[in-house]
């Protein structure tokens, strides 16, 4: 199932290990989306509602969908990934019944998350020039969203980088009634992504994380986690010459192999 489907999507597990420089974000998600999940006993028993909705904005790259993932399968809860413009334009024509389908299934595999990523794209202002398309959809997203009643046990994160452009219809209670803004790490923050995208790489002592999260200055989770990639492969290239591939590569070879700062 691709995520364009909207489908379940058990291609990728997250833990709460995984998110650097969130800590108060995550821990705001988790109370508004875990507990629910988890409880939902306890919010029925008590007669408060539990979120519907949380809508998570700020820059590209900085851990939404990652956070989203990372509460799913922590609670073992279905994870089902929309794409706003993917639904709007891949399944023009079918985009309402598409996202009815995407509501039912979450609710016969609840608990479940449905994550719709640039949500900002189905539901756009009314007020702004949109078509037919996204004004049904809208209509249909409020009532899926309305319809609800489960306490808890179906929770809709939304992501986006322009809260502005998102209809305030859905910002009303009862709908995506929790908003958090996600930042750009600072420095402690990179530091801290830095420390978990280098986790299973093999570094040299002369790797200076600190050094690193300083010279990152502006770099958001995503491009952190581009700088590790990249610099692994660097210190591949670099290697490669130095083994000699005629005699097969021993233990002993390997062992000397590692990255270094200058492959950043
Ligand atoms: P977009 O708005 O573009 O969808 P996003 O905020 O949802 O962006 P993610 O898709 O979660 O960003 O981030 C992409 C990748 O970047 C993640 O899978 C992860 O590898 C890395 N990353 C981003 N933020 C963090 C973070 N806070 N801690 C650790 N890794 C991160």
């Amino acid at each position: 199932v691709t995520k364009a489907d909207g489908g379940e999507d058990r291609s990728f597990r997250a833990s709460y290990e995984d998110v650097g420089g969130l800590d108060k974000e995550l821990q705001r998600v988790r109370e508004m989306v875990e507990l629910p999940l988890k409880y939902p006993e306890i919010f029925r028993q008590l007669g408060v509602d539990a979120p519907r909705g949380v809508l998570l904005y700020g820059p590209p790259g900085t851990g939404k969908t990652l956070m989203a993932r990372a509460v799913a399968s922590e609670t073992n809860a279905t994870f089902m990934h929309v794409n706003g413009p993917e639904i709007i334009n891949k399944f023009y024509g079918e985009s309402e019944a598409r996202i009815r389908e995407i509501f039912e299934t979450a609710q016969r595999r609840a608990p479940a998350i449905i994550f719709i990523d640039e949500i900002d794209a189905i539901a756009p202002r009314r007020t702004d020039v949109i078509g037919d398309v996204e004004k049904r959809v809208v209509a249909q997203l409020l009532a899926l969203m309305d319809g609800l009643k489960n306490r808890g046990q179906v929770i809709v994160i939304g992501a986006t980088n322009v809260p502005d452009m998102v209809d305030p219809a859905l910002r009303r209670p009862g709908r995506f009634d929790r908003e958090l803004s996600i930042n750009p790490p600072d420095r402690v923050g990179r530091l801290r992504i830095l420390k978990i995208h280098i986790r299973s790489m093999r570094v040299d002592a002369s790797v200076n994380l600190e050094k690193l999260s300083q010279m990152t200055h502006g770099f958001v989770g995503a491009d952190i986690a581009i700088l590790c990639k990249e610099a692994g492969m660097n210190a591949v290239r670099r290697l490669l010459p130095q083994i000699d591939f005629t005699a097969g590569i021993n233990e002993a070879d390997l062992d000397k192999l590692n990255i270094t700062m200058d492959d950043f």
